[in-house]
């Protein structure tokens, strides 16, 4: 069934300078808020076949992210019921070597595809959004969707990590897309 508009969030896109910041914590009554809309949230991710989700990207100006492999067919080892990682307050403790090429979109960047260096592995407190502490280590692609879910609670997009040259490519190339989408539909 295609999700319909009102049960999905809509995605803010670059240039919005909602996605700039600045972001304040989650505190425990945010949790709570969190907890009730976690379907809508989980949807969302799953209408735009997605791995994760920030804060920003649906508007809210928290340090809240959401990793979900759940359904990832690629990852055989990530049990299929597993649920959605909700991320809240984010604290790096280390991140490590090897460093790996990623390449990656952002529903935030529609048609995009950027090549950025990612660390394997990150050491990572946070609060779930049960407000339950947590002391994890991301390694693979749950290390790879958190660095990149991480730096939007920054500020930073994918197009903040490239050269000039690169950056106004990649723009021109998202006009396209969009103006494609916006006659298909
Ligand atoms: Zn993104």
């Amino acid at each position: 069934m295609t999700p319909t508009y009102e049960s999905i969030f809509q995605i803010i896109r670059y240039p919005d300078p909602l996605l700039k910041g600045p972001f304040k914590p989650v505190d425990e009554d945010f949790a709570i808020y969190i907890r009730s809309i976690m379907p809508k949230l989980e949807a969302t991710i799953k209408a735009h076949k997605a791995y994760g989700l920030a804060a920003p990207q649906v508007g809210f100006d928290r340090t809240f992210l959401l990793i979900d492999l759940s359904t990832d067919p690629k990852n055989e080892d990530y049990p299929q019921n597993k649920k959605i990682i909700c991320v809240c307050n984010p604290q790096v403790i280390s991140m490590d070597e090897p460093t790996i090429q990623s390449e990656e979109g952002c529903l935030s960047l529609p048609g995009v595809k950027i090549k950025v260096p990612r660390k394997s592995y990150c050491h990572v407190k946070y609060r779930d959004e049960f407000w339950q502490e947590k002391a994890v280590v991301f390694t693979g692609l749950e290390a790879i969707i958190f660095q990149h879910e991480f730096d939007h609670l920054q500020g930073t997009l994918l197009l903040d990590k490239i050269s000039r040259l690169k950056r106004q490519m990649a723009i021109k190339r998202m006009h396209v897309v969009t103006k494609r989408n916006q006659m298909r539909w």
